[in-house]
C-alpha cells in the first residue's frame, strides 16, 4: 500500500506594513520588510530544491486589520502566495480585521479542505478587545462531524492561537476553553495541531498522541518559519530561518536602482533586510557599463568594440549617469555599506572605467566577463569560447580588480558546456593575481569543484547576493551550504572567505 505523504510549508505573524500608516511596533518586530521576508521563504525553498504541496499561513498577516489600506497589503500578500504557484490555506489572527473579509479574500474559508489525503480543518477564532478568545462550541461540533463524515482521514487542526503547552504569561494566548479544544481533538483523532501569535513560539510537542506546534513569527528575528513532512500520520516538523546562521558574511555584490538589468532591488530596502538577517558588510556595485550607456547602447554590448563611443560619454559632465551613481552611493556609505563598480572590458582589455572614475575612492572593483565581442551564439565553437573567455579572465586580472564575479556563468548564458577542465586554471590565475572567487546564486549554480580548487590554491572566496531582485539580499543559505559541499565548514571561513583587511582598490 502506498503511502500517503506530504510536505507543507508554516509560516505566521507576518505584521505587514505596506501600504497602512505605519505603527508603533514592537523594536524586533520588522512588518515593513514582512511581503519580501514571504517572498523570500519562496526563494529559500527553491534554493533547497523543495516545493512544498501547500503553504499554509497561521494569521497576523498585517499589523493593522483595521487600517484603510489593510485589505490592499493583504491583497500583496495574497499576490506572493499565488506568484509562488504553490496551494495554500490561511486563517485570520487577531490583527487582520474582519475574519469574513478576510476568509473571502483568500478564498480560505473556515471549516474543512482536503489535500493530499489530509483533512486540514480550519478555524477562525474571535477576539475580544481585551485580546481574549473563546473557541466557538458551533466550531467544535464541525469538526466532531468531519472527524465523523472522514474516519479514515488524518486531521490537522490549523488557528492562530496555541493550544498547548500553557504559556505562562499575563497576556491571554491561548483559547480560554484550550481544554475543551484539547479534548476534543483527542475524540476526532487530530493528528497535528499547528498555531502561530505566540511570536516566540513553542517547539513542537507530543501531548495524548498529538503533535502540538506553534510556529513562531515569520517577522522577527531570526525570522523562522516551518517545514513539515507528512507521511501517513508520521509528522517531521524542520524548523528554518531566514536569518543567517553563520557571522562575518560579506556580500561583495549588490545592485540597485540604476541597473537596466535589476527588477525590485531598490536600495534603501536593499539595505535595511540586508542588515536585519545579519549580513555584516554589504557592497554596492552598480555595473559601469549600465552607467556609462543608455539602456539599447548599454545592452547590445556594442561599446566593447566601439571606444569612441564611451569617450563621447565620458566627456559630458555627467558620464552618463556614473556621477549621479556615484553621488547616490557616496551617501550612502557606512560602516555596514561599502561602495564599487562592476566592471566589464572592452574588445582591447581595457576596463571600461573613465579617467574621472579611476581614482581611489572606492572601496571594491568585482570584475566580469558578460560579454565578448568575437564570441557569436550558435557559430563560435566551445573550445574558441574558451581560449576567448580565458582571454579575457587573463585580462581582466591584469586590472586591479578585488573579485571576479561569477566566474564560469559566461558559458551558461551562452548554453555552452562549462568548461571543467579549466578550473584549476582559473583557479591558478586567481592565486597569482590575489583575485577573490565569487559565489553566485543569482541565476547560476556555482560548481563546487572549481570552489574547492580555489580553496586549496588559497583563493579567497567572496559571497554575493547579486541581488537584481529584492528578494535575493541577504540570501546565503545556498553559499554555506555550496561551501559546505565543497568541505569547507563555517569555521574555516576566517581563512576562506574574502574580508576588507589589506585590500585598497587602486585600478591600474
Ligand atoms: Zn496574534
Ligand atoms: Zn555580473
Ligand atoms: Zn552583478
Amino acid at each position: 500500500m502506498s503511502e500517503n505523504c506530504l510536505t507543507l510549508l508554516v509560516v505566521s505573524d507576518l505584521h505587514h506594513m505596506g501600504l497602512a500608516r505605519q505603527t508603533a511596533q514592537a523594536q524586533q518586530m520588522r512588518g515593513e520588510l514582512a511581503q519580501t521576508l514571504l517572498k523570500k521563504v519562496f526563494l529559500r525553498l527553491r534554493h533547497m530544491g523543495i516545493t512544498p504541496d501547500a503553504t499554509l499561513v497561521l494569521g497576523d498577516l498585517v499589523e493593522d486589520g483595521a487600517d484603510r489600506n489593510a485589505s490592499l497589503d493583504l491583497v500583496s500578500l495574497h499576490g506572493e502566495l499565488l506568484r509562488s504557484g504553490i496551494p495554500y490555506l490561511v486563517v485570520p489572527g487577531n490583527h487582520d480585521g474582519d475574519p469574513v473579509a478576510f476568509s473571502a479574500l483568500f478564498g480560505s474559508e473556515p471549516g474543512l479542505h482536503k489535500i493530499g489525503g489530509y483533512g486540514f480543518v480550519l478555524f477562525n477564532d474571535v477576539y475580544s478587545e481585551s485580546h481574549e478568545c473563546v473557541r466557538a462550541a458551533e466550531d467544535l461540533a464541525a469538526l466532531k462531524k468531519c472527524a465523523e463524515e472522514q474516519p479514515d482521514m488524518p486531521l490537522i487542526a490549523v488557528q492562530h492561537p496555541p493550544i498547548y503547552p500553557a504559556i505562562d504569561s499575563h497576556y491571554p494566548y491561548r483559547p480560554t476553553n484550550a481544554a475543551e479544544i484539547i479534548d476534543a481533538y483527542q475524540k476526532t483523532g487530530v493528528i497535528l495541531s499547528l498555531s502561530g501569535h505566540y511570536h516566540k513560539g513553542q517547539k513542537a510537542r507530543v501531548h495524548e498522541r498529538i503533535l502540538y506546534h506553534t510556529v513562531p513569527a515569520l517577522c522577527e528575528p531570526p525570522f523562522r518559519f516551518s517545514l513539515i513532512r507528512l507521511a501517513d500520520s508520521r509528522v517531521e516538523i524542520e524548523e528554518l530561518s531566514l536569518g543567517l546562521q553563520v557571522p562575518n558574511i560579506i556580500d561583495v555584490h549588490c545592485h540597485t536602482e540604476h541597473a537596466y538589468c535589476g527588477t525590485t532591488v531598490d536600495t534603501a530596502p536593499c539595505v535595511a533586510l540586508s542588515q536585519a538577517l545579519g549580513v555584516t558588510t554589504l557592497c554596492i556595485t552598480e555595473h559601469a557599463f549600465q552607467l556609462y550607456f543608455d539602456k539599447p547602447c548599454a545592452m547590445s554590448f556594442r561599446w566593447q568594440a566601439d571606444p569612441a563611443m564611451a569617450k563621447a560619454v565620458w566627456e559630458t559632465p555627467g558620464r552618463g549617469r556614473m556621477a549621479a551613481y556615484r553621488q547616490f552611493s557616496e551617501k550612502l556609505r557606512s560602516p555596514f555599506v561599502k561602495i564599487g563598480l562592476e566592471l566589464d572590458l572592452f574588445n582591447d582589455g581595457h576596463l571600461l572605467l573613465a579617467p574621472e572614475d579611476l581614482d581611489d575612492d572606492w572601496d571594491i572593483f568585482i570584475g566580469a566577463v558578460h560579454a565578448i565581442q568575437g564570441y557569436v551564439p550558435g557559430q563560435t565553437s566551445q573550445q574558441e569560447a574558451e581560449r576567448l573567455f580565458l582571454r579575457d579572465v587573463e585580462r581582466l586580472l591584469e586590472h586591479d580588480i578585488d573579485v571576479l564575479a561569477h566566474p564560469f556563468r559566461f558559458f551558461k548564458r551562452n548554453r555552452l558546456k562549462v568548461p571543467s577542465h579549466l578550473f584549476a586554471t582559473l583557479a591558478g590565475l586567481l592565486a597569482d593575481s590575489g583575485v577573490a572567487a565569487e559565489i553566485n546564486f543569482h541565476t547560476y549554480q556555482p560548481e563546487t569543484p572549481f570552489i574547492r580548487q580555489c580553496a586549496e590554491k588559497g583563493v579567497k572566496i567572496a559571497l554575493a547576493s547579486d541581488a537584481h531582485d529584492l528578494a535575493e539580499a541577504g540570501e546565503f543559505w545556498p553559499h554555506v551550504n555550496a561551501l559546505r559541499q565543497a568541505g569547507i565548514t563555517p569555521k574555516m571561513f576566517p581563512e576562506t572567505l574574502f574580508t576588507f583587511q589589506g585590500t585598497v582598490a587602486a585600478p591600474s
